[in-house]
């Protein structure tokens, strides 16, 4: 018998009690400073003569998965959950892409209304989106899903309305016949977003649209504009109040240290909108920028999911390329993303509580990602480039895809994080972030830092919560 290794603690030293919780049974406690006191005797092996309390305490934590059998055990508990969450056919999630083409000039991502992008950047033609529609009833045939989640994403999937009206309907048909639900989400930059496109696409199971505003008005418009440099904000949130008593609305933001400052303000700003009840998630994170000897491909991504959430995923970056050099330091990135955590929720808006992340969708076999041309690829964040394909809509047998393909299944980052306690809610990090700054996809992108200040904010709130 021994704790297990993925307790963490928060001492609460003005209640005389501790919070500790476990990230593998997700079970929260607060203690009185005994209890772990107790784990660390167990821990050392001299727990042998307990009072009657201290075993029926004893045997609360074992129910609870703080003490475990023997770490091998917890080991092998650890790998049958990853299966799981790999194996689960509970939710068929599908993001496509419906174009890469994008209106907006943002300098921090290489897609959009930059240069002669727009001219060359896929788009997806009706004749592949009736591929999609085949290849998704196959799945639903074969997976059996209670769920279908279709989640449209580009470049700006807006600039391709036919092909996301017609996924919508023919999916939901599909569903229909089988006895699945569908539900649909959209992640937008909200230029386009219109009460005509709201009400063609919810008799199909439109749940939640995300839009990304980059900070407050002044900074949002430097860092989203028009090729022209025109800023964006007001048409965004007009846009956004157009369709708010329609659809719940999520708010993603990507900050660098120039950005950062100005998202108190944005979020004053959201909390004085009538709208601002008709947002349900906000979600800001760091812009992570490639090194210049960095292959170009990654794109902006968090998706949101079947219940309007953000993924819930690590993503702890937006994985774009563009100049500049990588976040100043994971330091910088983990200080901030609390401070803007704790700064949402101060106006009450809901937000991730920076725990509670993963594994995230790379990890889930029947998550797929379809670029415009029907590449299969394992999570948005390797749709922009093409050599990290894992296999095509049209089943075509390609070796190097099939290779890619393995690599992708044996992804196993945690591997390499030791006894981390966070493993269970981590899993290594993002592998697109691995990918693309430390050129290893299996090599943790670790921001411990941010998983333990994001505790100590958990266990406060715990504690408020039982006051
Ligand atoms: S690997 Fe990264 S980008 Fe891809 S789903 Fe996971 S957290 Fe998101
Ligand atoms: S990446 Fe870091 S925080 Fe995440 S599981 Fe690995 S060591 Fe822990």
């Amino acid at each position: 018998m021994q704790p297990s290794m993925f307790n963490v603690q928060v001492p609460l030293p003005e209640r005389n009690e501790v919070f500790l919780m476990n990230t593998f049974s997700d079970a929260q406690l607060l203690v009185s400073p005994d209890v772990p006191a107790l784990l660390e005797r167990v821990a050392a092996g001299t727990a042998n003569r307990l009072s009657d309390e201290e075993h029926e305490t004893l045997t609360t934590l074992a129910e609870n998965g703080f003490v475990v059998s023997s770490r091998e055990a917890e080991r092998r508990g650890l790998e049958e959950f990853f299966r799981s969450v790999r194996e689960d056919c509970e939710q068929l999630k599908v993001t496509v892409l419906t174009t890469l083409q994008c209106n907006f000039a943002c300098d921090y991502c290489f897609q959009g209304d930059h240069g002669d992008h727009n001219l060359f950047a896929q788009k997806m033609t009706l004749e592949q989106a009736a591929q999609v529609v085949g290849w998704v009833e196959e799945r639903l045939d074969t997976v059996r899903p209670e769920r279908f989640v279709l989640s449209l994403f580009g470049g700006e999937p807006l600039l391709n309305l036919p092909v996301a009206y017609y996924l919508a309907e023919r999916c939901f048909a599909a569903c229909q016949a089988r006895g699945v639900e569908q539900k649909i989400s959209i992640i937008t930059n909200g230029l386009l977003l219109t009460e005509e496109v709201v009400d063609r696409l919810l008799p199909f199971g439109l749940i939640g649209v995300k839009i990304t505003l980059d900070g407050d008005r002044d900074t949002h418009n430097r860092m989203r504009p028009l090729r022209g440099r025109q800023g964006t904000f007001d048409r965004i949130v007009e846009n956004m109040r157009q369709v708010s008593h329609k659809v719940p609305l999520t708010i993603g933001g990507n900050f660098d240290e120039s950005s950062v400052d100005s998202y108190p303000a944005l979020l004053d700003f959201l909390k004085e909108q009538s709208f601002s009840d008709a947002i349900v998630k906000v979600n800001f994170k760091p812009i992570i920028k490639t090194t210049p000897a960095t292959p170009k491909g990654m794109i902006p991504l968090t998706v949101v999911g079947a219940s309007g959430k953000p993924l819930n995923g690590t993503c702890m970056t937006t994985a774009g390329a563009g100049n500049g050099s990588p976040c100043d330091s994971c330091h910088f990135v983990d200080e901030k993303m609390a401070f803007l955590r704790s700064e949402t929720k101060k106006r009450g808006f809901p937000t991730p509580d920076g725990v509670h992340m993963g594994p995230c969708e790379i990890h889930r076999k029947h998550a797929y990602t379809i670029g415009p041309d029907g590449s299969l690829y394992a999570c948005p964040g390797f749709t922009g480039e093409a050599g990290q394909s894992v296999g095509h809509i049209d089943g075509r047998q390609e070796a190097w895809r099939a290779g890619v393909a393995r690599r992708f299944e044996a992804l196993a980052a945690y591997k390499n994080c030791g006894d981390c306690s966070f493993i269970p809610v981590c899993a290594g990090g993002c592998s697109v972030a691995s990918h693309t700054e430390l050129g290893d996809m299996n090599t943790p992108t670790c921001h411990k830092g941010s998983f333990e200040s994001a505790l100590v904010a958990l266990a406060h709130s715990a504690a408020a919560a039982v006051c």
